[in-house]
């Protein structure tokens, strides 16, 4: 049993730092906050604890560069860094300079974080694991003849996937054997550019899927999940609403598809909060394994909402070695909840970015929602980072309840100077098809082309 965290230093920005600081608060836990030149002004600044500025804006000199944010830890003197999502959250290497230079990281093992990073050595894990992966090629892909064979077995169109993909870059779907070649002599250079490796594996294309996840807690010993999100609703292969639970899993799925992900965590004995991804085919009414999250991810308050436990506080008291005090059956889902990522960015110009001073702000409230957002009235967003602004989740009894809360919501949210996917995702809400929850990962993308063509554009 270890000794309970009294300083984190937070590697990190927006509204993922504001939640870690909030957190931290409520266990007495002494906050710094690592920022850079771009986010001198925002509100994490003023809530944490102690502020360091650790770079310029540029990320890679700033959130991204292990060097400044060790040099940080060590001058504050904290116990623990928390990396949030992104930027060096799924580093193994700065995990394991964090481990040599003994200051807690809180996720798991630098070594675990390596061998599940890489996508086809993760898959390898899952098969180890019983766990059912997409089927495809069983290794890295080095050349055109590998590839060749691969399409034989799974047909046309595939998916070639870069190991180091993530943030929903790195795949490409070949459609036919012409392309073949091209594709992959592509986005292998394109993986190498984006992701300094230019390993590529190939998996079936499957076109009429889901997109399920389930969010584990491990303390080391014991691994419990959080049943699952469904983040079906994407654009481009990045999320923009999930919801928990799925409106398409029975009692039989949602049991086995849980059991796969903490089968998975005690094969690489993974630590602290992690999410296992999977898609769901709605043909065959079966589920594969695609990735693993060694980190918190965006959709957490998801879960969260339904299960009423605070993730990031478990993520700390975990990194201080204590136990869960909690077993499976203690965990108890009551209700609905979907989240909508807000984005700066234009819906009517094909999402371009458009960053800029926040001239009025409102947050929506009442019973059941949540926004989380360091987003405030005189805010300027600065146009070095990730577009994503914050995040509405509501809470209802049931889907139906949720869906009118989040509408509710939508139309009470001001936010006013720039132009973000607010309205967008009244529009898909409202729409008859989310409203049944009988939909696929195509959807969004077909509600675009559909409003566009009514639209004239
Ligand atoms: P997932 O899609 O697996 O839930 P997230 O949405 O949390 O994961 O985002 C994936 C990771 O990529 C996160 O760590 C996030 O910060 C980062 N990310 C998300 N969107 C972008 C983007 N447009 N460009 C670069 N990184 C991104
Ligand atoms: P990332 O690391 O970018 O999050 P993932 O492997 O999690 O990449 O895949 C992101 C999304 O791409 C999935 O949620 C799904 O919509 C789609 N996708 C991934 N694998 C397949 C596949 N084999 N067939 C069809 N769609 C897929
Ligand atoms: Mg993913």
């Amino acid at each position: 049993m270890g000794e309970p965290l009294k300083s984190v230093l937070i590697a990190n920005r927006g509204e993922i730092a504001l939640r870690i600081i909030r957190a931290c608060k409520e266990l007495g836990i002494r906050s710094v906050l690592a920022y850079s030149e771009g986010d001198a002004d925002s509100l994490p600044v003023k809530l944490a604890d102690q502020a360091v500025c650790i770079g310029p804006a540029q990320a890679k000199s700033s959130y991204r560069d292990p060097r400044a944010v060790i040099s940080a830890a060590l001058a504050y003197k904290v116990d623990a860094i928390h990396p949030g999502y992104g930027f060096l959250s799924e580093n193994a290497d700065f995990a394991a300079l964090c481990e040599e230079e003994q200051i807690g990281f809180i996720g798991p093992a630098a070594e675990v974080i390596r061998r599940m990073g890489d996508k086809i050595e993760a898959k390898k894990i899952a098969r180890r694991a019983g766990v059912p992966t997409v089927p495809g090629s069983l290794g890295a892909i080095a050349e055109y003849s590998e590839a060749l064979a691969v399409a034989s077995e799974v047909g046309y169109p595939l998916l070639i996937k870069a190991a180091a993909g993530g943030g929903g870059r790195g795949m490409r779907v070949v459609e036919t054997a012409e392309s073949l070649e091209k594709d992959l002599a592509e986005i292998m250079s394109e993986a190498e550019v984006a992701f300094g490796d230019p390993s590529v594996y190939i998996e079936r294309y499957l076109t009429d899927i889901r997109h399920i996840e389930i969010q584990v807690i491990s303390d080391g010993t014991t691994v419990l999940h959080l049943g699952e999100r469904d983040c079906t609703a994407q654009r481009r292969n990045q999320k923009l609403i999930e919801e928990s639970p799925s409106p398409v899993l029975d009692a039989e799925l949602r049991q086995g598809l849980a059991d796969a992900a903490v089968a998975l965590c005690k094969e690489v004995g993974y630590k602290n909060a992690g999410t296992v991804e999977f898609v769901f085919d709605n043909i065959e009414r079966t589920y594969y394994f695609i990735e693993m999250n060694t980190r918190i991810q965006v959709e957490h308050p998801v879960s969260e909402m339904v299960s009423g436990i605070d993730l990031i506080k478990l993520q700390l008291q975990i990194a201080g070695g204590l136990p869960l005090e909690l077993s499976q059956d203690d965990i108890i889902f009551s209700g609905h909840a979907i989240e909508c990522r807000i984005n700066a960015e234009d819906p009517e110009n094909n999402f371009a970015p458009g960053p800029g001073k926040i001239t009025n702000f409102r947050a929506p409230g009442g019973f059941g929602i949540r926004m989380d957002t360091h987003i405030e009235t005189g805010y300027t967003i600065p146009p070095y980072y990730d577009s994503m602004i914050g995040k509405l989740i509501c809470w209802g009894k049931d889907r139906d309840e949720a869906i009118a809360r989040t509408l509710r919501a939508l139309d009470e949210l001001v936010i006013d100077g720039i132009t973000t996917t607010a309205p967008f995702h009244k529009k898909i809400l409202e729409t008859e098809k989310f409203v049944s929850g009988n939909f696929n990962t195509a959807f969004v993308a077909e509600l675009l082309s559909s409003t566009h063509a009514t639209a004239g554009i």
